[in-house]
């Protein structure tokens, strides 16, 4: 298993860049081309929603992935700011489905 503490080399089993939101982060023109259904569901959660995304699976993976957000799309796997996420969360601790120990 990937450790926080150094690049990962996959997305498995993570999935802490969507504990950022609390609702996918479509722009406007972007959920215009959702279905109705998945419209409503990006809707009807706001700020008030608990983290992480509502589309994050118990598994760690996205419900809707083949309807991402563009800029869920464009957060590329070990880029600075997934290492910077992945580190942030360890630190506040609250996250404990990746190993915090450095890899041998
Ligand atoms: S991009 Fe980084 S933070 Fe997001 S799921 Fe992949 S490894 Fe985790
Ligand atoms: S829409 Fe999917 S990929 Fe984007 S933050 Fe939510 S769960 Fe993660």
């Amino acid at each position: 298993m990937d450790s926080p503490l150094s690049p990962p080399t996959s997305c498995d089993n993570c999935g802490l860049c969507c504990h950022l939101q609390h609702r996918p982060p479509y722009l406007p023109t972007e959920l215009d081309t959702l279905s109705a259904k998945l419209q409503l569901e990006v809707l009807t959660a706001d700020e008030s929603s608990p983290l992480p995304c509502i589309w994050l699976t118990p598994d760690h993976r996205c419900r809707h992935y083949a309807d991402r957000p563009e800029i869920c799309r464009q957060f590329e796997l070990a880029s600075e700011d997934c290492l910077h996420q992945r580190q942030a969360l360890l630190i506040e601790g609250d996250i404990n489905h990746i190993s915090s120990e450095p890899q041998s």
